[in-house]
């Protein structure tokens, strides 16, 4: 298991995000609970390193509109223009969360495409 700045397999880190988006779907506006709503992650063909680049890849949905954005194959472009499009207070919050790192420090040469996998996972985070 990686530290890198971005690894996210940490619930905690999932929850302190979906409460930073107001618990609300980024999508439809709905709200929902921390249990409810999912941190959808996306992003190009490179890793995201630094916390801005991921909170843009970035997407806090509820079930519904997750199971839709997956259905519908929307491009990365699209989901980055969602993503760009949410408030600038609530950006910073991610951005703030993201880049806190508990603990050590790990180096940039450390295996960024498993550790942002393992993000991606949904083992812990409701990250998919
Ligand atoms: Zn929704
Ligand atoms: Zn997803």
């Amino acid at each position: 298991m990686s530290t890198s700045p971005f690894l996210l397999s940490h619930p905690a880190k999932a929850n302190s995000i979906k409460r930073a988006a107001m618990c609300r779907c980024e999508i439809c506006g709905s709200p929902g609970t921390e249990d409810e709503l999912e941190v959808h992650c996306f992003a190009g063909e490179e890793a995201p390193g630094s916390p801005e680049a991921l909170e843009g890849s970035l997407l806090v949905l509820c079930a519904r509109c997750h199971e839709d954005l997956h259905a519908s194959c929307t491009s990365v472009a699209d989901q980055e223009i969602l993503a760009r499009a949410r408030r600038p207070d609530i950006s910073k919050r991610i951005r703030r969360i993201l880049a806190f790192r508990p603990g050590r420090y790990e180096p940039p040469d450390s295996d960024l495409e498993g550790a942002y996998t393992d993000a991606c996972a949904s083992k812990y985070g409701n990250l998919i």
